[in-house]
């Protein structure tokens, strides 16, 4: 706790030692889980001492202000050397745990989460994770590119398997002691409608399992090895590897599109049927092609979603030569929903590399060779018709 500028500690020992202190590292030291979070670990230590978290943060200097649910993962420099200098962790592990991971900065937030297609508002969760590390929450989680769960090979869950809300939404209260693997979502029930956490176990949460080899589990280890930076090469790009940012620009784009405009049974050929079941089952409770994929739109993807949208985009970048690349293209265009979500992605080209640029001018203009034929054609058809009509009816 703050008092006249100075923190205020109580030890591990909190009952038998009362006395504050100053500036000190906390007496028992909680370490951070591969691949934490930082909000995670600070609500571990606030666990740990059974103190509010709002206690922890003010411990580590951190601002109240603003409250976001990114707030803890984009700390400032001061607060990341009072953390570390508190919590007795350097602070190039603690940098570890917070975007900067992935090459962004607080500052430039607006350029990294556009790259990086990071989930602003909420985060998904392996619940087999969760049980086994005692409710420690994985920094990767955060990221719309996270579907699937490499170690317990399933899919990512979106929601409280108790209440369905939605995870990391909303910041935890200051004034609250932290339930790691707990859902903290408020439910406003019961006859005096106070509000109480729902507290539902958050690694009972029911999850789809890909056994063996997965085209799923494959697209997610890709999807990793281009967010650590290492260069992967794909047919699309021919003899150039490009930076891992533009592979990861054009499969956003070409996923965005593909689960937005493409009728769910033209991309069934492209998936595994274990995934494209659970994509029908979902499409079933939500609005399509309106949704989670349209520009501008808040409502994020479902994990299902993205897993079958990422895993056709790769498919599609991977293909031997631009002959079938552009030829899958067309034939995916040419069971689009022929709407606005059909030309929105293609109509923000920005971040798009030149060798997808290209293969898609190619398809999109015999797609639209396809669609002038295929209207003449209807045209003939009827005013033959009409013709047809009108001298049957002379001859009566
Ligand atoms: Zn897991
Ligand atoms: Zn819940």
């Amino acid at each position: 706790m703050m008092r006249g500028g100075t923190i205020e500690m109580r030890c591990a020992r909190s009952s038998c030692c009362a006395e504050p202190t100053f500036g000190r590292t906390l007496p028992v030291r909680v370490a951070p889980t591969p691949g934490e979070a930082l909000d995670s670990w600070l609500e571990a230590i606030a666990f740990r001492y059974k103190v509010p978290i709002g206690d922890v943060m003010s411990w580590c200097g951190i601002e109240p202000t603003p409250q976001t649910t990114f707030r803890l993962l984009s700390p400032t420099r001061d607060e990341l050397c009072r953390i570390g200098a508190v919590c007795g962790v350097g602070s190039d592990e603690i940098r570890s745990m917070t975007m900067d991971h992935y090459g962004g900065h607080a500052a430039d937030a607006d350029h990294w989460t556009s790259a990086l297609w990071a989930r602003r508002s909420r985060s998904r969760f392996c619940p087999h994770c969760l049980r086994e590390s005692g409710g420690r929450w994985l920094l990767s989680w955060r990221l719309n590119w996270s579907f699937a769960c490499l170690t317990h090979r399933c899919l990512l869950t979106d929601s409280c398997p108790m209440c369905d809300s939605a995870q990391r939404r909303q910041p935890l209260c200051r004034s609250r002691i932290p339930q790691p693997g707990c859902c903290p979502a408020i439910q406003h029930s019961g006859p005096d409608r106070h509000g109480r956490p729902c507290n539902a176990d958050l690694g009972a949460a029911d999850v789809l399992r890909f056994p063996g080899r997965h085209s799923i589990l494959a697209a997610q280890a890709t999807i990793q090895t281009l967010l650590d930076g290492s260069r992967t090469n794909f047919a699309i790009y021919g003899a150039a590897t490009p930076p891992c940012k533009t592979v990861l620009s054009d499969v956003r784009a070409l996923a965005q599109w593909i689960m937005c405009a493409v009728r769910l049974i033209h991309v069934d050929s492209y998936l595994p049927g274990d995934l494209s079941s659970a994509l029908a089952r979902q499409r079933e409770t939500m609005e399509w092609p309106l949704g989670p994929y349209r520009r501008g739109a808040r409502i994020v993807a479902p994990a299902v979603d993205t897993a079958a949208g990422v895993t056709v985009a790769l498919r599609v970048i991977s293909l031997p030569d631009h002959a079938a690349t552009v030829l899958t293209l067309q034939r995916l265009m040419d069971n689009a929903d022929n709407g606005g979500p059909y030309r929105t992605p293609f109509s923000r080209r920005a971040g798009l590399s030149p060798a997808l640029t290209a293969v898609l001018d190619v398809a999109l203009a015999a797609d639209k060779a396809d669609r002038k034929l295929q209207s003449r054609i209807a045209r003939k058809l009827a005013a033959s018709t009409a013709v047809r009509s009108a001298s049957n009816l002379l001859v009566r």
